[in-house]
């Protein structure tokens, strides 16, 4: 077995002199001891009254903030739109011809759709700031002599703070102790390879940041081992605080953004198209150009789907919002859509499908075989059951060497008042103190006789850990870990009759691990000691530990929903491979043997890409996987066509939470580098939240599709109404000032009222949606062409009616308009669903859209009485029994669209093929 290199002894800078004074930032020169008594702190760090008063003077840990997009930047933003150019012309032609009352109006046009640009734009953003700001970065410290977990925030100088692999640095620290210890500096130095950093080592004052190995730095992220260490400097303080500008990157823009900017740009051209054909049409005809540009301007205008990019934002912040709710935090807007084309969730077992409170439930000894370890209790004849009756005390031995060794090869932390659950540490670490306190040992006293004086720290690639301790017998080294490891390093008797208890535990679901010792003849530091790794060698076993780790309660159900959503669910665990087919079983992912592939399969056919990837697309469960593997795993799905969501908790993982279309990290349990390598984080660690996730991804999707659905059909509308007009000769049916009014008034609100609208149920009913499906598929032209040439048609058919009464053109214009206008309102409620009747859907899912519509009656009603605005719109309040037709008009067009939805919902539901 290979080890990765263990560094103990720091080589001494040959002849160096360090100077016995260093100026306060020179921490990397001073001795531990040293800068500890300047910081006025010890190993045992502060009380909390000093550390309050410490706040107070220096303040929090906390960078100054990245500078956000101000409102400034968003107004000008609007601004960068095709729309925006065309009013800015119509506006100014109108003022060169001297229309004073049309160009005030267009430009008044122009700076209302700014302002709804803005409003929602701005809301958009404050929304995703405040989200990004619930990800904290949690401290292990010492306080009152006691291991606290807290916010980063409140850490001040003086403070002693412990780390471990994947913590992201909280501030800037002098090492006290370390163990195996790299960090990743490259926010700091642009260095990418992790650098060792050690606590022993003496540096000169001049050495460069880069080089500081008795450091650590705020911003770097620990790679491997596990130190202890004061803090120095915190917040703008710290070397990242110096240069925390350069970190800000630029936000991203959701593909989904981009590719709806491009439809509305192809739209956009479509339109000059139209427009610039009616241009030449009308002045064939003789129309003064004058009049025909302003139409033309204006029909572009209402053709152009300017809301669509900004409404998407808001549809995906909106889901952001929502997901946040159910326990999901989407750090990069993108992933939102991603979501609602996820079609695998390659998932983590421990944590995520697991609760990860393990609980040592049954040990295997040499000597006695298995013992059954009882719940509550802390007494060893009580607790310990060994062929269905108490453990026999002259027995207990064995298990209480067990547990010693599993409390002493340990990191964890906890006080014995602290209940079952209680501690901080990994939880592993924390099942086995437990266990060593139901075998009636106390682990402060433990620990104080038995001194660490070298370790390895537990790493998922090593599988193991190991330390040496001074004992009253000599220094002894323990070891625990995976089976596979450790017994091989065992004396050879007795290896047959462990494998097979291992399995035996494995394949009964237990997560397992083998705990070994020996005596040492040299102690570290000692002549004749060679550092730990040749010491890994002839071990006594002294016994295995089967852990339980229930299955999250909602875990099956929401494997199961995932399975009917038509999203497939791997596991991936670094566990055994029996262990983790037992919990696949009970989840409904996996069958048999079969639909497990293990990292000795992806190694053995890693020559053999094609193979290897077949193999990796089919499995369900992959056990004993390192997590360089899962970058395999990921690349493979990719590849297979899917759109593949990843968990990851690890340092390790982060380079397969990149490459997945969406890394989940996980909040609570995983690393700051998983997390800082993620798309999503799950605030309470649960497969379900992922589901939860996919399901409001698939709602954001769906909301999209109604805003343009709802842009496009009326867009449509007014262009079949002045085709028709045209080309039967009539006079242009709206002015330009009522087009432009038109579309301020009823797309200004509807259209992202519609991003609101309440998840439909059924969303997990359906697989989802292929990742390259465009937005105007088959359903959407069909209901866009539908309902847009009806509207327009009907529209047409009251203009061309009411002038064959021989109504002026006044007239005939203004009713047209407030039938305009009700028709929108009512499509609005059409587009709350493209498949669902809208009476099945309450007003109360969506409240916004309601009072769209009402405002944008009220408003157009009451302009019809405003002196001033009723003469520039050429509007006036209609009779009665013209509103007696216009609504049954209005109406008659969602009973339209309700039999277009049924004939579809027909269609849809009618089999394609004969079943077999
Ligand atoms: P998972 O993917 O389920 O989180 P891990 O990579 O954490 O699996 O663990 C893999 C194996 O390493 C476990 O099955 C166990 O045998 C061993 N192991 C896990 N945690 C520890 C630990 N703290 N100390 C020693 N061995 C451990
Ligand atoms: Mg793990």
């Amino acid at each position: 077995m290979e080890l990765p290199p263990i560094r103990e002894h720091p080589e001494e800078p040959g002849g160096s002199r360090v100077p016995d004074e260093a100026p306060h930032s020179a921490w990397h020169a001073l001795d531990a001891a040293e800068a500890a008594r300047r910081l006025d702190t010890d190993r045992g760090g502060l009380s909390s009254e000093e550390a309050a008063e410490r706040l107070a003077r220096y303040g929090g840990n906390a960078l100054p903030a990245a500078p956000e997009r101000t409102l400034a930047d968003v107004i000008v933003a609007q601004f960068a739109n095709p729309l925006i150019y065309l009013l800015l012309i119509a506006g100014s032609v109108a003022l060169v011809l001297n229309e004073l009352a049309d160009a005030v109006f267009i430009f008044i046009v122009l700076v209302i759709n700014a302002a709804v640009g803005t409003v929602q734009e701005w809301r958009a953003q404050a929304n995703l700031s405040a989200l990004r700001s619930v990800i904290q970065v949690a401290s292990r410290v010492r306080r009152d002599g006691r291991v606290r977990r807290m916010d980063a925030a409140a850490l001040v100088p003086g403070d002693v703070v412990l780390i471990d692999a994947g913590d992201r640095v909280p501030a800037d620290i002098r090492l006290l102790s370390s163990a195996d210890l790299s960090a990743d500096e490259a926010s700091l130095t642009g260095e990418s390879v992790p650098v060792a950093k050690t606590a022993e080592a003496r540096l000169y004052e001049a050495t460069l940041l880069a080089e500081r190995r008795t450091m650590l730095f705020a911003g770097s992220t620990v790679q491997r081992g596990r130190a202890e260490g004061l803090v120095v400097a915190t917040g703008g303080a710290t070397e990242l605080g110096r240069i925390a500008k350069a970190l800000h990157g630029p936000a991203v823009v959701p593909p989904l953004t981009r590719r709806l900017q491009r439809f509305s740009n192809v739209i956009g051209a479509i339109a000059i198209a139209i427009v610039a054909g009616l241009i030449l049409q009308q002045l064939s005809v003789g129309a003064p150009f004058r009049d025909t540009f302003f139409i033309a301007i204006a029909l572009a205008v209402s053709i152009i789907p300017e809301g669509v990019p900004v409404a998407v934002t808001v549809a995906l912040s909106i889901a952001t919002a929502r997901m946040a709710r159910r326990n999901v935090i989407v750090r990069h807007l993108p992933a939102v859509e991603g979501l609602g084309a996820c079609t695998v969730v390659a998932t983590d077992k421990t944590g995520t499908l697991t609760v990860n409170r393990l609980t040592a439930s049954r040990l295997w000894l040499p000597r006695l075989g298995t013992v059954e370890v009882g719940g509550g209790g802390y007494d060893v004849s009580s607790v310990f059951h060994w062929k269905g009756a108490p453990l026999p005390s002259h027995d207990a031995k064995d298990v209480v060497a067990l547990a010693r060794a599993g409390a002493t090869v340990n990191d964890a932390e906890r006080d014995p008042d602290d209940g079952v659950d209680g501690g901080s540490g990994d939880t592993l670490d924390l099942a086995l103190l437990v266990l060593a306190e139901k075998a009636g040992l106390e682990i402060a006293a433990l620990r104080a006789a038995a001194p660490r004086h070298a370790e390895i720290p537990f790493s998922a690639e090593r599988r193991f850990a190991a330390t040496v301790n001074a004992g009253e017998d000599g220094c002894r080294l323990q070891m625990k870990g995976a089976p596979e490891v450790i017994v091989p390093l065992c004396e050879e008797a007795g290896r047959a009759e462990a494998y097979r208890a291992a399995e035996e535990l494995a394949a009964a679901g237990y997560r397992v691990i083998a705990i070994a010792g020996r005596t040492l003849r040299a102690a570290p530091g000692e002549p004749g000691w060679r550092g730990m790794e040749p010491e890994l060698r002839e071990l006594t076993l002294i016994g295995l530990v089967g852990f339980i780790d229930p299955l999250r309660p909602e875990a099956a159900q929401a494997v199961a929903h995932c399975l009917r959503a038509g999203v497939k669910v791997k596991m991936i665990t670094g566990d055994h491979a029996a262990t983790a087919l037992s919990i696949a079983r009970e989840l409904g992912i996996a069958r048999d043997r079969d639909d497990v592939v293990t990292g000795h399969d992806i190694l053995r056919l890693a020559d053999r890409p094609g193979e290897l990837k077949a193999l990796l697309a089919g499995a369900s469960v992959f056990a004993r996987v390192e997590p360089s593997q899962k970058v395999d795993i990921v690349n493979a799905l990719k590849a297979a066509g899917e759109i593949v969501a990843m968990t990851g908790d690890g340092v390790n993982d982060a380079p397969a939470l990149r490459r997945a279309d969406l890394g989940v990290a996980m909040g609570r349990g995983g690393t700051d580098v998983a997390r800082d390598a993620a798309d999503l984080v799950l605030t309470d660690d649960n497969f379900a939240s992922i589901v939860a996730g996919i399901e409001e991804g698939r709602a954001a999707y769906a909301n999209i599709r109604k805003v343009v659905y709802l842009m496009i059909s009326t867009g449509a509308a007014e262009v079949v109404m002045f085709m028709a007009a045209i080309f039967t000769g009539l006079p242009i049916p709206l002015t330009a000032v009522q087009l432009l009014w038109l579309n301020v008034v009823t797309n200004g609100g509807q259209d992202v009222a519609l991003a609101f609208e309440r998840r439909e149920p059924g969303l997990l009913n359906r697989p989802p949606r292929p990742p390259r499906e465009p937005i105007f598929d088959r359903l959407m032209i069909g209901e866009s062409a539908v309902s847009g040439i009806y509207m327009g048609l009907v529209s047409y058919g009251v203009f061309a009616w009411a002038l064959s009464m021989g109504w002026s053109e006044f007239e005939a214009r203004n009713v047209l308009l407030f039938l305009m206008v009700a028709f929108e309102n009512a499509h609005v409620f059409n587009c709350r669903s493209e498949t669902r009747s809208t009476f099945r859907i309450p007003f109360s899912h969506n409240w916004p859209v309601v009072i769209a519509a009402i405002g944008a009656q009220a408003v157009h009603i009451s302009a019809a009485f405003i002196p001033g605005l009723s003469d520039v719109l050429d509007v006036a309040p209609i009779a009665v029994d013209t509103w007696l037709m216009l609504v049954p008009a209005a109406l008659s067009l969602i009973l339209i669209m309700e039999i277009a939805k049924a004939v579809w919902r027909r269609l849809e539901t009618a089999p394609s093929s004969v079943p077999g």
